[in-house]
């Protein structure tokens, strides 16, 4: 993903690039993320300086946390099968494209969407 001009939830342009100090009152990590003025919505940044996902509010931030825990447990240390596999299978499930199939750029309904089947018994191998 390129720089961010437009907020992803509430359409605002008020995005800058900030320090991550301005979320959570220090810097963690590269100390960088995209912030909405408006709606304080955001993302953080690979060190490239590029967004990791697409701008998300805090409720939709837990929720791609939970799709990330379930869904990194099953190729990190069940290892069911591969990493590409998973999403390939998860992609063909939510009717998107795999190079769409990014936890960090699901907004809520697909996050919901995302947890629902990957939170079914061996949802990879049917
Ligand atoms: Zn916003």
């Amino acid at each position: 993903m390129s720089a961010i001009k437009n907020c992803h939830n509430c359409g605002s342009s008020n995005v800058k690039k900030e320090s991550n100090s301005i979320i959570y009152g220090r810097e963690y990590g590269n100390g960088k993320c995209y912030y909405c003025h408006d709606c304080k919505a955001s993302v953080g940044t690979h060190d490239s300086g590029k967004p990791l996902g697409t701008l998300a509010t805090k409720d939709v931030q837990i929720l791609r946390k939970a799709c990330h825990d379930i869904f990194d447990k099953l190729w990190r240390y069940e290892r069911v099968a591969s990493r590409g596999h998973l999403y390939a299978c998860l992609a063909e499930r939510l009717k998107i494209s795999g190079s769409d199939c990014h936890f960090g750029m699901f907004q809520r309904e697909r996050c919901l969407q995302a947890l629902e089947i990957i939170t079914q018994k061996n949802w990879w191998a049917t």
